[in-house]
């Protein structure tokens, strides 16, 4: 199959393209390179099903393909509330785009969603049927409010002119090839300890969160993409931890010497979270098989040689 994926030069879509590649398929990688980089799909750049293209998606673009995973958003507060206007354009515009493009081709669209339609929850595990509770204000709203009408769009583009969506609510996923200034506590924790710096928390550290490593997370992407479901269904490891037992577990691997330090809680920080993944047993027969203490150490490998390395020059 010719696959589009957007955003495939990001964290989680250059470990898609990975495992696309392996099967066969010709792939498509599409990405502005706002938080995504040549190095994550540097090994592919030469072979001949493999096809770059540098493009924002909030502007149009005629591509001929059978499946798109849309991934294309920044996903890291502190990347995607650096420019929320931009975030709710790529979101809005760019949803729409790639929808219309899949419309036109009659390919089969796959739209990373995210956990943060449930916004703070006030039920505990979230189930899909879970309608949320998403500030619509705050300085959070331009990516949950922006996932929550990615996904309008997906399921009006599906009832209006039959376009063939899935839509996967991805929980915090964490792996090798997060960027090292994400600023998402698994790398910030992890960069910090390994640079014997003080490792930071925000709040007390009470807050939860259930973290899947980004090769279960894709298993359960083309689970879905290739099944009859539509979605939306959650993908995420239910073994939820406090930030704070999370920085312990990274301290405790990485640097005992590490000290921990408190920050302020950001505005509208969700209080708990954790996926039910029913639907995704059930209808997927996925569930993550790597716990959290595998892989942080896989994790934690991965950092500890990017950072022995001179940062790279030659390439974004
Ligand atoms: P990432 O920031 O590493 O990847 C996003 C990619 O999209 C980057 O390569 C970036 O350059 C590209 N991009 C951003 N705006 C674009 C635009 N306008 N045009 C073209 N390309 C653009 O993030 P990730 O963790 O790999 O997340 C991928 C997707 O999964 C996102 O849609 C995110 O919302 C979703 N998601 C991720 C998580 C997680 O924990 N990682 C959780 C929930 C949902
Ligand atoms: N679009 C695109 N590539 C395509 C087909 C459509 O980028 O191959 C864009 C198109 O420019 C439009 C959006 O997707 O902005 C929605 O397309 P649709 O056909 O649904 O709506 P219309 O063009 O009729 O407004
Ligand atoms: N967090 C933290 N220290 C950091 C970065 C984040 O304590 O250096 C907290 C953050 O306040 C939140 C949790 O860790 O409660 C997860 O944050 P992240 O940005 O990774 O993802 P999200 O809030 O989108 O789930």
């Amino acid at each position: 199959m010719r696959i589009l994926v957007t955003g495939g030069a990001g964290f989680i879509g250059s470990h898609l393209i990975d495992r696309l590649m392996a099967q066969g398929h010709e792939v498509i990688c599409l990405d502005n390179f706002y938080t995504g980089h040549k190095r994550n799909i540097l090994k592919w750049m030469d072979h001949p099903y493999f096809e770059l293209i540098r493009h924002d998606i909030t502007e149009p673009i005629r591509l001929e393909v059978d499946q798109v995973y849309h991934l294309a958003c920044p996903a890291s507060p502190v990347h995607y509330q650096f420019n929320p206007v931009k975030t709710v354009k790529t979101n809005v515009m760019g949803t729409l785009n790639m929808l219309g493009l899949a419309k036109r081709v009659k390919a089969r669209f796959l739209l990373a969603s995210t956990s943060e339609v449930y916004g703070d929850p006030e039920i505990h595990p979230q189930t899909e049927e879970y309608r949320g509770n998403v500030n619509p204000i705050g300085i959070r709203s331009c990516y949950d409010e922006g996932k929550r009408i990615a996904e309008t769009l997906a399921f009006d583009y599906h009832r209006q002119n039959d376009v063939d969506i899935r839509v996967a609510r991805i929980f915090n996923t964490y792996g090798p090839r997060m960027l090292e200034n994400d600023g998402r506590v698994v790398s910030n924790l992890v960069v910090q300890a390994l640079k014997n710096m003080p490792m930071t928390v925000y709040g007390d550290g009470s807050q939860t969160r259930s973290f899947c490593y980004v090769s279960d997370l894709v298993e359960g992407l083309m689970r879905l993409m290739n099944g009859e479901q539509i979605g939306p269904v959650n993908l995420g490891n239910p073994d939820e931890y406090t930030i704070l037992e999370l920085a312990e577990a990274v301290r405790h691997l990485v640097n005992p010497q590490a000290e921990i330090k408190f920050a302020p809680l950001p505005q509208d920080d969700p209080r708990r979270r954790r996926p039910d993944i029913t639907r995704a047993k059930t209808w997927l027969g996925w569930e993550p098989t790597l716990p959290l203490s595998e892989g942080l150490k896989l994790t934690v490998e991965d950092f500890r040689q990017r950072l022995q390395q001179p940062q790279p020059t030659t390439y974004s």
